[in-house]
């Protein structure tokens, strides 16, 4: 499948999967309001179609481990055998991410998430290959409708995400196989971000 075609059902599709994603973002289970709706396009090989799967977050109480909407849409893609994710669009109100210290204008996947992206890229050994670096993320702010729109190697530059974390690829593997670093190892330029960086930040 040539990504040429994935790129054009997904500007087909980009008014759907917005709709998509904001009613999905009504479904939320959330102790606090904070909600968040994905829509993902996803094409079946064996079908050869493409369909949307949605998700919301589920966090009831504070004590509970995060499910992010992201990850529930890439699973109910994935569970329906359409196992290539060409884009995400997610709908939810913007925050500073905890982990990066990025303050985006829209919502961005979180660290957990762009840690699984990361994962189901470049684990290609062990897992299918559900998305890749040319996957689209749309991201649209429940707010005010501002909306931004990157690949997933623009998501990783913009947080820093390396792909040698977890010991998957080493810094120069990843430069003999992709032929840069997703994420220069940059030193963080002020002691908030230094806080963040080491674990400090979730103040
Ligand atoms: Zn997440």
């Amino acid at each position: 499948m040539n990504y040429k075609q994935h790129t054009f059902a997904y500007q087909e599709r980009k008014v759907s999967l917005i709709e998509r994603a904001k009613k999905a973002s009504k479904k939320a289970m959330t102790y606090r309001p904070f909600n968040v709706g994905c829509a993902v396009l996803a094409y079946s090989e064996t079908e050869q179609k493409y369909k949307i799967f949605v998700g919301a977050n589920l966090k009831p109480a504070e004590s509970a481990v995060k499910v992010c909407a992201e990850r529930v849409a890439i699973m109910n893609a994935v569970t329906a055998d359409y196992n290539f994710i060409v884009a995400i669009a997610v709908y939810g109100p913007p925050q500073k991410d905890a982990a990066s210290g990025v303050e985006s204008p829209t919502l961005h996947p979180c660290d957990v998430c762009r840690n699984t992206l990361r994962d189901l890229i470049v684990n290609e050994k062990i897992l299918e290959r559900v998305v890749d670096f040319d996957t689209i993320l749309l991201t649209i702010n429940s707010i005010d409708d501002q909306r931004e729109e990157m690949d997933m190697k623009e998501l990783f530059h913009i947080h820093s995400t390396s792909l040698e974390v977890h010991g998957l690829i080493s810094v120069d593997e990843e430069k003999e196989e992709y032929g840069y670093l997703i994420a220069p190892p940059t030193e963080p330029a002020t002691l908030h971000q230094w806080l963040l960086r080491y674990g400090y930040g979730k103040f």
